[in-house]
C-alpha cells in the first residue's frame, strides 16, 4: 500500500485545507521551527487510528482541532484524509475491492471522532487493523517520534517484542488472537 496524498483541514496549525502529495520514493519535509512538520506526522498517525491524546502532544483529543490565533477564530472540527494506492490489493479483505482507498477521520469538538473508508462509515478498530496489517499503524515503528528511541532502548523484553511484531506486520494478527481468547 502506497500513501499518495494527505489532506488536512482544521487540524492543528493546518487551518485551511492543505494537500500534501506523496510521490514514490523519499519525501522530505523541511521548514523553520514551529511551521508544522511534526503536526503533519501527527496527522498521519491520527488518521491511522491513534487513540492517545498524549501521542498527539495534547491533553485531550479535541486539542487536534485548530485552536485559533489572535487573528483567527478557533474551528469546531478537524478532518484528515489519507489516500492510498491499493492497486497491488494488499488491504484486508473487507476493503480490498477498491484499487484506491480514501481513509478519513473527522473530529467534532466535544463529540468524538468518526472514520470513513471510501465514504462508508467504519469502526476505529477496522481502520487500525487496515494499517496494522500493512505494518504501518499509529503505533508502528515506522513512525519514530522524539523520545521514542530512548524508550525503545529502555523497554522491557516483552515490550520490545511487541515493537518487532508491529514491524513484521503481525501486530494486527496478535490483536485479533487476543480478542478471540477473551471471548
Ligand atoms: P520544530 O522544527 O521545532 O520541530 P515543527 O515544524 O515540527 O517545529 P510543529 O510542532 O509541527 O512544528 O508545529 C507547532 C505549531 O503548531 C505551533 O505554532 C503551535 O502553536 C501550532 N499548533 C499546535 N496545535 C495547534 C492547534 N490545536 N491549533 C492551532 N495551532 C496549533
Ligand atoms: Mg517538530
Amino acid at each position: 500500500m502506497q500513501f499518495t496524498r494527505l489532506r488536512l483541514a482544521g487540524f492543528k496549525s493546518f487551518v485551511e485545507p492543505t494537500d500534501l502529495l506523496i510521490e514514490p520514493g523519499l519525501t522530505g519535509v523541511v521548514g523553520p521551527n514551529g511551521c508544522g512538520k511534526s503536526n503533519l506526522v501527527e496527522a498521519l498517525r491520527w488518521v491511522m487510528g491513534e487513540t492517545s491524546a498524549r501521542q498527539m502532544r495534547g491533553g485531550e483529543m479535541d486539542d487536534v482541532i485548530f485552536g485559533g490565533t489572535t487573528s483567527r477564530p478557533a474551528r469546531n472540527h478537524a478532518e484528515v484524509q489519507l489516500l492510498i494506492d491499493n492497486a497491488a490489493r494488499r488491504a484486508p479483505t473487507a476493503f480490498n475491492d477498491a484499487s484506491e482507498l480514501e481513509v478519513s477521520r473527522r473530529i467534532d469538538r466535544g463529540q468524538g471522532s468518526q472514520y470513513r473508508v471510501n465514504g462508508r462509515e467504519s469502526r476505529a478498530r477496522d481502520v487500525q487493523m487496515l494499517f496494522a496489517d500493512a505494518a504501518t499503524g499509529a503505533n508502528s515503528p515506522s513512525l519514530v517520534s522524539q523520545g521514542r528511541v530512548a524508550a525503545m532502548i529502555n523497554a522491557r523484553p516483552f515490550e520490545r517484542r511487541a515493537i518487532l511484531e508491529d514491524a513484521a506486520g503481525i501486530g494486527g494478527l496478535q490483536a485479533r488472537r487476543k480478542e478471540a481468547e477473551q471471548r
